[in-house]
């Protein structure tokens, strides 16, 4: 008899009997966004008011499928987020990955710019444990808040081993996008995230996680002290390429183009970037289109072929504002030569 009283006590005593032992580590790294503002009477506008903690208690199922902390981080409208800001964010993240009790890490972040921040933090991070950013497009003052069950499925996904392999996502709506291929493409609908031609990774439904697709490629560049300046420029009819010229006499260490239909610009853009290139400051060509990618198509002054023949880099399946973040990243190595350059962007 004694001994079954002892065995009884040692299983309770592990915590065994509440489950918490089996419940993996997962951190969520708040930094602000519509999930944790409340609109405010003053002005009628959402703005920032809801701490990460809060955020974690409007969500108290969250206990039945991890062990979940909380890292305020910052509280801001992603509108304002930087590159420098997602440095620092990466370099957080990295720390709580590298402990070896934690599972996986949630990001809540605004959506306005949370398709590149993720995709920042995808090429930075050298770990393969899953990191899932999610938010929401309602704020807490509204009818229907969409946050708690979107944080409630990160969590889920990231203790999910669906997640595995996938690096960075994005999870909201119950729909997993990429890092890489996510793109917010509605102002104000809570189905805002999609991936385009290369599809949703999979979907949340009932507490488990349906795969409907694999990451196709993964970039992943040491993550920099600091970052350079790289422009980026939506060219247009009419344009002169006068801001290309000015951004090359003032600073810019690299510049991005998002080209008309397959990345082709006008003469005057054209020169433009030979006057970039001949200062060495290497130009990215991507497009203005939401699907297919840049390619060496047109032989005029400022076609696509002209354009590579000139030197400029075709940007491949990465979007106007990841192949900046690209860019940037990689010019802020200290030994990244050109042809290394080259198949970063090339080899898509
Ligand atoms: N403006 C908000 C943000 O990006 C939008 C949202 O989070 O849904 O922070």
């Amino acid at each position: 008899m004694k001994l079954r009283v002892f065995c009884l006590v040692v299983f309770l005593l592990s915590g065994a009997a509440a489950g918490t032992d089996l419940l993996p580590t997962v951190v969520v790294v708040t930094t602000g966004g519509t999930i944790a503002e409340k609109v405010d009477p003053a002005t009628g506008g959402a703005v920032p008011a809801v701490s990460g903690s809060a955020l974690l208690a409007a969500v108290p199922e969250l206990e039945e499928i991890a062990i979940v902390e909380v890292v305020e981080f910052l509280n801001i409208d992603s509108s304002h987020m930087t590159p420098e800001i997602w440095r620092d964010l990466s370099a957080k993240v990295q720390e709580i990955l590298d402990r070896t009790d934690v599972r996986g890490v949630v990001v809540t972040h605004g959506t306005d710019t949370m398709a590149e921040g993720a995709f920042f933090l995808e090429t930075t991070l050298e770990s393969e444990k899953p990191v899932a950013f999610t938010g929401s497009m309602r704020n807490g003052s509204d009818l229907s808040p969409d946050g708690s069950a979107n944080l409630y499925n990160a969590v889920l996904l990231v203790c999910s081993p669906e997640a595995a392999g996938w690096g960075v996502t994005v999870v909201l709506n119950q729909y997993i996008n990429s890092a890489r291929h996510v793109m917010k493409d509605n102002t104000t609908n809570v189905q805002t995230f999609d991936s385009g031609d290369f599809g949703y990774l999979g979907y949340i439904t009932g507490n488990h996680v349906l795969v409907y697709n694999t990451v196709l490629e993964c970039t992943r560049i040491p993550l920099p002290d600091s970052l350079p300046e790289v422009p980026l420029f939506y060219t247009f009819a009419g344009d002169d390429g006068n801001y290309i010229r000015f951004a090359v006499d003032n600073g810019a260490s690299g510049i991005v183009v998002a080209g008309v239909g397959a990345g082709n610009v006008n003469a005057s853009v054209f020169h433009a970037i030979e006057y970039s290139l001949e200062n060495s400051i290497p130009v990215v060509i991507c497009s203005r289109a939401r699907h297919g990618e840049p390619e060496a198509l047109y032989g005029d002054q400022g076609g696509g072929s002209s354009l590579v023949e000139a030197g400029a880099l075709l940007a491949g399946d990465l979007s106007p504002f990841k192949a900046r973040l690209l860019l940037m990243i990689a010019l802020a190595q200290p030994d990244m030569g050109s042809d290394e350059m080259g198949l970063l962007f090339n080899a898509n």
